[in-house]
């Protein structure tokens, strides 16, 4: 195993061995057959902070450091690395920069991979590449745990936007050192060092030496590199819109089976589910999975094949009147390609409430994940909507606030969710059920302070002193930007298959005598499939397996 310092230094020993494993001579050289031998001098730095293109180094023989630059430039060992382990964690997978630098403590020899042939090894040797996989998977989990990175965010909880920065880079894996203003001592110190006010924050320090106030979740990727890798003018089998579990799925069978993949993806992998904090039904997992797991597993998975996911891009029109097709991201960026697959799924509505938007983050959330729960421990919550994610959510929370509100404009729950939820909630002492009940107000200045909500039966109206709220009510389809190009239900979910009407196909000049296929769109060679499209069954097990088949169809496409 190597030696590691730091970073190891608070998991169990078998953490330790899945995260430093040491490979085997024979299993060395099976590795040297993909990448080249190349002498390790002392004193050398092969990789930095920011490369983009590192390379990874399995060590045959000497001694190489990983080391973190700190906020003072000081340099901090978190691993060494002896004869038999291998450099790297998941940032390799996802062909982002490097985020430590690797210098030469004791000369020898090491076997050099670029992406590409990590890839390769990956794919081809399951053994080795499992044991590099799950390697950087828990090296990844350890740097995000301890916040050993390349970004420091200094935020406030009294500002929505450090919470949207706060869940942007959690669901996207990448660790970050969090400075909380509210608590810090020397906050107008700090500030003044970094010449910024309080104005700014949240303020995200990207690499040392980038600062950037209150910036959009495109900005950070960008100062991140999350799309370094990336060529958006190459002309790909199949653009995939949406990293949700629709969008995943048809990624990962996509790419293991050779196609060209691109997925486009506005936010962060995960969609949905991945602001689900628990997932019991999902074949395969009996105690079930938290969203953000399963999705950022089947983020790496996708990866190991080669997939290539462009984070906090979204499609914003296709143009879709000749062949091959564009998907236009933000920017002007235009990625050809010969099919699509539309997997944007759907996300909450916004009631028509006077403060929404100014108490978004400050009190009124539209997820309920860990990162929300801690903001509220010990409080009492209002859950607004009867479907399965209120339910979800109810029974998450009441583990740690002190009293849980479901308000459902319904007459019961039984209609909308699912029997185990409903039994949950019922053996619960913390929740209470409103059932023909809405919300009309939300109050307060810098922070929600008081809700009022109203008896529909009997039109009464009561107010609460509550600094927490969470609306999960009812989904509506992410298809607004696809313009006139392909036909849409009564409610925006995209038609496909047998659900299109000879007028549908008649209004989009569907040129060809056969009719769609299953998942087809009145545009050839476009699918789609899960929450956004039109009937799906709105799961997470349906979205997965439409998202798989929708790959059958793209290769009939492509073929024809
Ligand atoms: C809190 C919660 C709990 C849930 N619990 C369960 C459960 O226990 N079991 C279950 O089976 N289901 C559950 N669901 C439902 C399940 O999560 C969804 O059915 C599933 O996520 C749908 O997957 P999808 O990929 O079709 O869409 P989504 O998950 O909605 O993903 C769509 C993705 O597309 C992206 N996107 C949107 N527009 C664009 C654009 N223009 N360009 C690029 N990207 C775009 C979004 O950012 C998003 O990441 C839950 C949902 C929620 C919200």
């Amino acid at each position: 195993m190597a030696d590691s310092a730091l970073i190891a230094d608070t998991a169990t020993p078998e953490q330790r061995a899945f995260m430093f494993p040491t490979l085997t001579r024979e299993q060395i050289e099976r590795v040297a057959t993909h990448g080249r031998v190349r002498p390790l001098r002392a004193g050398d730095v092969p990789i930095q902070p920011g490369d983009r293109s590192a390379p990874v180094l399995v060590v045959k023989s000497g001694r190489l450091h990983v080391l973190r630059i700190a906020g003072d430039g000081d340099e901090r060992l978190i691993v060494v690395h002896g004869p038999g382990s291998f450099t790297g964690e998941a940032n390799m997978l996802e062909g982002r920069p490097a985020l430590m630098r690797v210098r030469v403590a004791e000369a020898g020899e090491a076997i050099e991979l670029t992406r590409e042939q990590l890839l390769s090894l990956v794919q081809n040797d399951t053994e080795i590449g499992d044991i590099i996989t799950r390697g950087y998977i828990y090296r990844r989990l350890a740097l995000v745990a301890q916040g050993l990175s390349d970004v420091v965010l200094l935020g406030s909880m009294h500002c929505a936007s450090t919470l949207r920065v706060k869940e942007f880079l959690s669901r996207n894996g990448h660790p970050y050192q969090y400075v909380d203003l509210d608590t810090e001592k020397d906050v107008e110190a700090i500030l003044d060092r970094l010449h910024v006010s309080s104005r700014d924050v949240p303020i995200l320090i990207c690499r040392g030496t980038t600062t950037l106030k209150n910036p959009t979740n495109e900005e950070i990727a960008r100062c991140l590199g999350f799309n370094v890798s990336i060529d958006s003018a190459q002309l790909r089998d199949v653009v995939i819109v949406g990293g949700g579990p629709a969008g995943l799925a048809a990624a990962v069978y996509g790419a293991s089976e050779g196609l060209d993949v691109l997925v486009v993806e506005a936010n962060a992998p995960g969609g949905q589910a991945g602001a689900s904090s628990r997932i019991e039904n999902y074949l395969g997992f009996p105690t079930g999975i938290s969203g953000a797991e399963l999705t950022t597993r089947a983020f790496t998975q996708a990866q190991k094949f080669g997939a290539q996911v462009m984070i906090a891009e979204g499609a914003v029109s296709l143009k879709c009147d000749s062949t091959p097709y564009r998907v236009q991201i933000n920017g002007d960026v235009l990625v050809p390609t010969r099919t699509i697959i539309l997997a944007m799924g759907a996300q909450y509505r916004r009631p028509p409430l006077a403060n929404l938007t100014r108490f978004t983050g400050t009190g009124v959330y539209f997820n309920a994940t860990p990162m929300e729960a801690s903001l509220c421990g010990g409080e009492e919550v209002i859950i607004v909507g009867g479907g399965n994610s209120a339910g979800q959510a109810a029974v998450f929370l009441s583990q740690t606030v002190k009293r849980v509100d479901i308000l459902v404009r319904g007459e019961s729950l039984a209609s909308t969710m699912s029997r185990y939820l409903i039994r949950r909630i019922e053996d619960s002492g913390s929740i209470d059920v409103h059932t023909g009940t809405e919300i009309v107000a939300l109050e307060g200045t810098n922070h929600l302070e008081a809700v009022r909500w109203r008896d529909k039966r009997t039109g009464t109206e009561e107010t609460h002193a509550l600094r927490h709220v969470f609306m999960m009510t009812g989904a509506v389809p992410n298809t607004g930007w696809l313009g006139g190009c392909i036909a849409l239900d009564d409610k925006g979910f995209v038609k496909t298959g047998p659900a299109l009407t000879a007028e549908d196909l008649a209004r989009r000049r569907w040129p060809s005598a056969r009719s769609p296929q299953i998942f087809e769109t009145s545009l050839p060679s476009v699918f789609a499939v899960g929450d956004v499209r039109s009937g799906s069954m709105k799961r997470v097990a349906s979205a997965v397996g439409e998202g798989s088949t929708a790959i059958s169809l793209v290769h009939q496409a492509l073929a024809g």
